[in-house]
């Protein structure tokens, strides 16, 4: 039993481009906004959701390198962002040489999962980590520190295929590393109702998985795309649109299936 009183939450999926940093960055906010104190830490070496919230790349004096190395805390690498209750351990390019720094250690797979386990951690009610598009160690080191894994799908042909491939590693992670793994919750992403192959995703997924799909589709939204080049949240950028609306219909969703969670 996780004793924990936190929620540690990875937002995975090994093709680029289907929205796990815009999840992160939006689904934080929205959790922030209705008071949780959230964390982001950016895992991934191009860095989007530190450049997505506003942290300029000069200004990124400790970074999830840092902490993955053990050369600074959570509480001192934590920056706080715009958005009240709302703080992120930046990434820098040092992550890409990570792996074949710490290849040899036995211990590189629970890196991060050691830096969360202290009281700094604790303040967080929610964390969410920003994964790499790829099942490399960093995302290793995600799958093993977390209690669960968000999953965003882009609707598009090759959706479930890549889902059945990250489900396997799920399965695999949960033999090895991380036994208690849980799936969070799959939300689709990009979603255009006019075009029929993406409903057909839609209903394919849902078939597949039933009620481990959140039932806020995130849909296609300009205003979404153009929310990260001003270094803000779609939340703050332009609350009233679609995009950010569903982001904060998603939140909801996550805090009544913690609520669920807990009382069963
Ligand atoms: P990933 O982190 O999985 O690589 P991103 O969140 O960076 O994916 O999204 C990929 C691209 O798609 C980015 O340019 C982002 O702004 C854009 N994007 C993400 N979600 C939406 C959306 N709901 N509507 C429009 N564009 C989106
Ligand atoms: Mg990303």
């Amino acid at each position: 039993m996780r004793t924990e009183k936190n929620r540690i939450i990875t937002i995975a999926n090994q093709k680029g481009g289907v929205g796990k940093t815009t999840t992160a960055i939006n689904l934080a906010t929205a959790l922030a906004a209705i008071g949780e104190k959230v964390l982001i830490i950016d895992l991934d070496p191009q860095g989007n959701a530190s450049t997505g919230l506003g942290i300029d790349r000069r200004n990124r004096v400790h970074s999830s390198y840092d902490v993955l190395i053990g050369a600074s805390t959570v509480g001192e690498t934590a920056v706080q962002t715009a958005v009240p209750n709302l703080f992120i351990i930046p990434s820098t390019m040092d992550l890409l040489g990570l792996e074949m720094e710490i290849a040899s250690q036995p211990d590189r797979v629970f890196r991060l999962k050691r830096s969360l386990q202290g009281a700094e951690a604790q303040a967080f009610s929610y964390i969410l980590v920003d994964c790499p598009p790829s099942f490399n160690l960093l995302t290793m080191n995600a799958m093993a520190a977390a209690h669960s894994v968000l999953v965003p799908l882009q609707c598009e042909f090759f959706a479930l295929e890549g889902l059945s491939q990250l489900l396997e590693t799920v399965d695999q992670v949960r033999r090895t590393v991380n036994p208690t793994l849980d799936i969070q919750g799959i939300v689709l992403t990009m979603f255009d109702s006019r075009n029929n192959l993406a409903q057909q995703v839609v209903s394919d997924v849902r078939t597949h998985l039933g009620d481990k799909v959140y039932h806020t589709l995130i849909p296609r939204n300009v205003r979404v795309s153009e929310a990260p080049s001003y270094g803000k949240p779609a939340i703050l950028y332009d609350l009233k649109c679609a995009g950010s609306q569903a982001y904060l219909q998603l939140a909801s969703e996550v805090i009544q299936r913690e609520r669920q969670r807990k009382a069963a």
